[in-house]
């Protein structure tokens, strides 16, 4: 991936992750605010792995970030890897330091009696005045800085002197990070001006809070790492929605968006200044809103996902009776790791093999429980509904079959006809209504269980 050539007055965002640590979710608006502003504007987007610190960067978290933004969509157009920039920050700091504006300053480390070499910048002391998109103009007095520490050594840039660089060298024309970052903000510039480097746009998000409105600390439960969120079933346009609204807002009613609908109603000027309140219903809310905008085909690549060996090894099971089930058993999940807690309890077992019915009674409604005469009259409602369903040749939908039975059933009483019905099919007390089961099962397998049901209560 090569630096793309920059057009005149095109803007360019980055985001700069260090990759220290598994990525959290927090993380996610702030590339996704670069992101879908460059993508607004016809910009660039570039992802950076600020990995200057050589003990506390790991490859393994370099390859997590990557991957929670291949499961977000969030492409960018330029990597970049600091570790592999230190030849251009050694030039810079070399400059800086014949110039006068940085010098190597001798003193005694933390351990004792070590001696150590550091780079300081030769602070002048200005106040630092900046706008803000966000914040408005924040003025700073940076005499209190005193001459900080910019490099370890000339091969060891820290963290604010190799960002300044980067951001100059990248032509990076929008900073679009967290308000953690403001205090950064002024020595960022004045190395900026030692440089020579233009000063790029600010806008620094609001404050993330839990629900008792207090700052989301690392050690927060709700501070996930992202990749937590795949894994429970959430879909990736959902968790950007959830966080583009954690500290922007559109002007608009609209609270559900699709990423592209994000791209389109974006703007810095709409990002918030108070604290925003990370919402875990909020969350569930969104999500569910958008998988009930999921065509048949996504919905059930999505439950596909979701469930595990043990159903795809039940001797009924196909992709195709999977297909049919998907609408109904996502009625009730906010995410789809909510499937797995129905495979737990059982929920998705009589889908894909026929239960086996040991207490015979639970087949009978209960009007009609407890005597042979019962049993009996239970087996004629079968009979009679396995006759009109077999009879059927038109399509096996789940109002048509309620067609076919339901004058019979309102006849009968519909307790003494649906209820045998539903519990022959599935082996429960309680699940979903006989039609859709049926639907669900495929004429042949419905006919096979109803046929099981009235075997079973002729022996009683
Ligand atoms: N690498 C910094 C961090 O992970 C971000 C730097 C920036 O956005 O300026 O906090």
């Amino acid at each position: 991936m090569s630096k793309i050539a920059r057009q005149k007055g095109q803007i360019v965002t980055r985001f700069a992750p260090s990759p220290t640590g598994m990525f959290h979710v927090g993380g996610i608006r702030s590339s996704l605010y670069n992101y879908l502003f460059a993508r607004k504007q016809g910009g660039i987007y570039i992802l950076r792995c600020e990995d200057t610190d050589r003990r506390r960067s790991k490859k393994e978290y370099e390859e997590n970030f990557l991957e929670v933004f291949r499961w977000l969509g969030l492409d960018h157009d330029e990597y970049y890897r600091q570790s592999e920039r230190t030849e251009l920050y050694r030039g810079y700091l070399e400059r800086l330091i014949s110039e006068g504006k940085a010098y190597v300053s001798e003193e005694t480390a933390e351990k004792e009696g070590d001696r150590e070499e550091v780079i300081r910048f030769k602070n002048p002391g200005t106040d630092i005045i900046f706008d803000d998109v966000v914040l408005g103009e924040i003025k700073f007095n940076t005499a209190e800085l005193g001459d900080f520490v910019i490099a370890r050594s000339l091969e060891e840039p820290l963290y604010n002197l190799a960002v300044v660089i980067d951001d100059h060298e990248m032509g990076v024309t929008h900073i679009i990070r967290g308000q953690e970052h403001v205090s950064n903000t002024p020595r960022q510039i004045l190395i900026q001006e030692a440089i020579g480097a233009g000063r790029p746009i600010y806008a620094h998000a609001s404050i993330i809070l839990n629900e008792s409105r207090a700052k989301l600390s690392k050690r927060d439960p709700l501070v996930r790492p992202a990749l937590e969120y795949r894994d429970d079933g959430y879909l990736p346009d959902a968790v950007l929605n959830f966080m583009a609204l954690l500290g922007w807002n559109p002007g608009t009613e609209q609270e559900i968006f699709a990423k592209n609908e994000l791209i389109e109603a974006f703007s810095l000027e709409r990002m918030q200044k108070p604290g925003a309140v990370f919402n875990s219903e909020k969350l569930e809310w969104i999500n569910k809103e958008h998988i009930k905008r999921l065509d048949p085909e996504m919905l059930t690549k999505e439950v596909r996902k979701a469930i595990s060996e043990r159903t795809i090894a039940l001797p009924q099971y196909s992709d195709a009776r999977l297909e049919r089930a998907a609408a109904t058993l996502t009625e009730r999940i906010t995410h789809f790791g909510e499937i797995r807690n129905m495979e737990e309890t059982g929920e998705l077992t009589y889908l894909f093999s026929a239960p086996s019915i040991e207490n015979t009674d639970i087949l009978v409604w209960k009007d009609l429980r407890g005597s042979p005469e019962g049993a009996k009259v239970t087996a004629t409602h079968l009979t009679e509904v396995a006759r009109l369903w077999g009879a059927h040749v038109g399509a096996w939908s789940a109002e048509d079959l309620k067609q076919l039975i339901w004058e019979y059933a309102e006849r009968s009483g519909r307790g003494n006809v649906l209820w045998p019905v539903r519990v022959s099919l599935s082996g429960k007390e309680r699940s979903p209504d006989p039609f859709t089961l049926a639907y669900i099962l495929g004429k042949h397998e419905t006919l096979l269980r109803i046929n099981d049901a009235i075997t079973l209560l002729s022996h009683l």
